[in-house]
């Protein structure tokens, strides 16, 4: 049985992986009162040495449909509060705040034929969300997820969300429309390299056997480190692509994955 909420804004885990020592993922209960957008983040947390709350931004993973939340995370080994999120355990409490906000929605993007979705680390988890959303293949003819980590290792969260689609009851039949492009930057694999590099010289579209990105029919959402968004951008300014925002809809968008 769950443990009695307690804490205001409290709600109870309900299941955790561990990927590597540095990644896990967790499942919340998710408030009756919670409606979020595919995409969003919220802020989530525990009681703090002081009494209050320590919380950070934390992406959700699972789409909006779903009747817990899902979180991917990274275990930063003197983060204030990953080295203590790393150990919860089922029917622990985690604070979230009903808030949930951003700009990384389908309402932020013009209509596209494609929609490129570019992950590096736990950047991956709003596209976890968009990835189940029925919406992202309504929208879309194709629906490209490049996913850039340090070692194969670090990939598991996605292979297996990737691998798990064709079963999914509500997108199953549309993941076809889906083209899965993992890279590594230090350990060896198939597809090595920074994925800006990939996008840069037309090897990714090359690759995919599609044309190169253009504001006329491609989209793209954006989730990584600061340094990995700020040379996306870049890319994608030189071509023409304009930056988008829920008040006004665009041709790309983009968020922070972590602040450094
Ligand atoms: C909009 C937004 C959404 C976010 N979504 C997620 C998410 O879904 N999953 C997640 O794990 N984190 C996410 N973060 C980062 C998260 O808010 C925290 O920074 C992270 O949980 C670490 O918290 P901490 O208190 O342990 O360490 P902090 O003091 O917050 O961070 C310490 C240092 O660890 C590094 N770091 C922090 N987060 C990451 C990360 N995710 N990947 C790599 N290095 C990191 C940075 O160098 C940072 O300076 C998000 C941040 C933002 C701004």
């Amino acid at each position: 049985m769950n443990a009695p909420v307690q804490l205001p804004d409290a709600q109870v885990v309900t299941r955790i992986t561990h990927f590597t020592e540095r990644l896990f993922s967790f499942r919340l209960t998710r408030p009756r009162s919670l409606r979020f957008r595919s995409g969003e983040f919220v802020m989530i947390g525990l009681p703090g040495d002081n009494g209050r709350p320590l919380l950070r931004a934390y992406s959700i993973a699972s789409p909006s449909w779903d009747e817990e939340l899902e979180f991917y995370s990274i275990k930063v080994p003197d983060g204030p509060l990953t080295s203590r999120l790393q150990h919860i355990q089922p029917g622990d409490q985690v604070i979230l705040r009903p808030k949930p906000v951003g700009t990384l929605v389908h309402g932020a993007l013009r209509p596209g034929k494609r929609l490129y979705l570019i992950a590096t680390g736990t950047g991956i988890a709003p596209f976890a969300s968009l990835l189940r959303d029925p919406e992202t293949y309504e929208r879309f003819e194709d629906v490209i997820l490049t996913h850039s980590c340090r070692t194969p290792e670090e990939l598991t969260y996605g292979e297996r969300l990737v691998a798990a689609l064709p079963e999914d009851p509500l997108v199953g039949a549309h993941v076809r429309k889906l083209r899965y492009f993992p890279t590594t930057t230090r350990a060896q694999s198939a597809q090595m390299g920074r994925i800006t590099d990939w996008i840069a010289d037309g090897r990714l579209a090359a690759r995919l056997g599609l044309p190169d990105l253009t504001p006329s029919t491609d989209r793209v959402m954006i989730c990584g480190s600061i340094g990995l968004n700020t040379d996306i951008k870049e890319i994608l300014e030189a071509r023409g692509f304009k930056e988008g925002a829920n008040a006004k809809p665009g041709d790309y968008v983009v968020e922070k994955a972590f602040v450094s």
